[in-house]
């Protein structure tokens, strides 16, 4: 059976399931909030890109050095989202070929160290991530890890930061090969260079894991740790906005034994249509509408964050310099764990995770934290007043829990507010009507 010519495909007529499927999912993405730190919504750009015809192409090897024919096009795809994601991080060399944040950083791990050898990275329930060494994680199984965490909390939200100083014991105690920073629940700036001056005291690689504020730094709203740090893995679809998918950025020296680790050391064909995605991610970053919109971002978490503690939240950390606010529940409510506030604000189209905050005494399946994000929600435009309601939302469903209600009265609420803020406003060229998908992203 030949496949119709594209021009006239109704990508999914064949396939009513997968198509209605699809539908429900865009209509939950435009009537419910997306407020999980790790989301964002895609450009009309990139997911034409993803869903290529370079997804039929097998590509092994790098641009150049292909182990199949048939590669001349796959290579400028390639050549192209490298050249960019170098110049957009000032960076010296790229590998975009990683299908995942956690993917890459197996490969910096296997690049940089043997397995064996010590990692000094954050801890899991301060706001490290799996990689970083859990013991349910092939990272945790390879490598022996040391953790380092927040200072403890205080009244004035100076405490929870990360702990520079135990950073730096740990170090001279343990003599780790690498020193992890980065992670996936921390609501503050991480400053690389104390990181830095830490690891060549002790002669240790230094790696960013920059899968969170990967956009924020292209953007020059966050400080680079690219030539500080020897490696910065990140990913490609949180607050840079592009395609899901990793990549690796580090100094001309480590070029070669980077590629390797990802091919042939980690994995298979690269998916070109994935990195035809990420060029297209890497050139929308490198606008200034993306510095604009960055910096909404920022300004949008902080408004989020202060609605939060006017409603009687405690703020981790006191509060927040990136994309993410942590809540802390127990203050707000002492019977509310993080799992219960994921699934009634759920009820209430409130989309976000349940999230353990530093000292948790709750399993990280129950938690007494709650995590949010700005990075989504700042595309489909809205601005802090938006915010401001959104905290006040959330306290409203979180404070009459029990009250189907005033859920129900929430859902309205958060269903009028969407329908302002559409992400995909407008059907894309080709794409299902009916499930009115895949939809241009407005100005911003
Ligand atoms: C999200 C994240 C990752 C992993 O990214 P995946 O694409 O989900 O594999 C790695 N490190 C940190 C700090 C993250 O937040």
């Amino acid at each position: 059976m030949s496949n119709p010519p594209l021009a006239s495909i109704d990508p999914l007529a064949s396939d009513p399931e997968v198509s209605a499927l699809l539908a429900d999912e865009i209509e939950r993405q435009r009537t419910t909030l997306q407020l999980i730190a790790s989301e964002n919504f895609t450009s009309p750009a990139v997911l034409a890109a993803s869903a290529s015809v370079l997804t039929n192409k097998y590509s092994e090897g790098y641009p150049g050095r292909r182990y199949y024919g048939g590669n001349a096009v796959a290579d400028r795809v390639e050549d192209l989202a490298r050249e960019r994601a170098v110049r957009l991080f000032a960076a010296e060399h790229a590998n975009v070929q990683p299908h995942a944040g956690a993917s890459a950083n197996l490969a910096a791990y296997q690049a940089l160290i043997e397995p064996g050898d010590t990692i000094l990275a954050m801890r899991l329930d301060q706001g490290g991530h799996l990689t970083h060494g859990s013991p349910v994680s092939i990272t945790g199984k390879l490598y022996r890890f040391v953790s380092y965490g927040v200072t403890p909390a205080t009244e004035d939200g100076s405490g929870e930061r990360i702990d520079l100083d135990l950073v730096r014991d740990l170090a001279r105690r343990e003599r780790p090969a690498l020193i992890v920073a980065g992670t996936t629940a921390y609501t503050r700036l991480i400053d690389p260079q104390p990181f830095r001056e830490i690891a060549d005291e002790v002669g240790a690689y230094f790696m960013f894991d920059a899968a969170h504020p990967a956009g924020l730094i292209a953007a020059g709203v966050h400080p680079s740790p690219v030539g500080v740090a020897d490696v910065v893995t990140f990913t490609t679809h949180k607050t840079l906005r592009g395609p899901r998918g990793g990549a690796m950025l580090c100094r001309g020296d480590l070029a070669k034994q980077i590629d390797s680790a990802v091919f042939p050391g980690l994995q298979g064909g690269p998916l070109e249509h994935a990195i035809a995605a990420k060029a297209v991610a890497f050139a929308e970053a490198a606008r200034p509408e993306f510095r604009t919109y960055a910096g909404q971002v920022l300004r949008n978490a902080a408004a989020l964050a202060a609605a939060l503690a006017e409603a009687g939240f405690r703020l981790v950390a006191g509060g927040t310099e990136n994309h993410t606010v942590l809540i802390d529940l127990r203050s707000f409510d002492a019977e509310l764990t993080g799992k219960i506030a994921q699934e009634v604000l759920d009820r209430a189209g409130i989309t976000c995770n349940r999230n353990q905050i530093p000292d948790d005494p709750r399993s990280p399946f129950v938690t007494s934290g709650l995590r949010l994000g700005s990075a989504a929600e700042t595309t489909a435009g809205m601005g802090e007043a938006e915010m401001t309601i959104v905290g006040e939302l959330i306290a409203k469903v979180l404070r009459n829990r029990q009250d189907e209600r005033v859920i129900d009265e929430v859902r309205e609420d958060v269903r009028a507010l969407c329908a302002k803020f559409d992400p995909y406003p407008t059907p894309l060229p080709g794409a299902p009507r009916a499930a009115g998908a895949y939809a241009a992203v407005g100005a911003n």
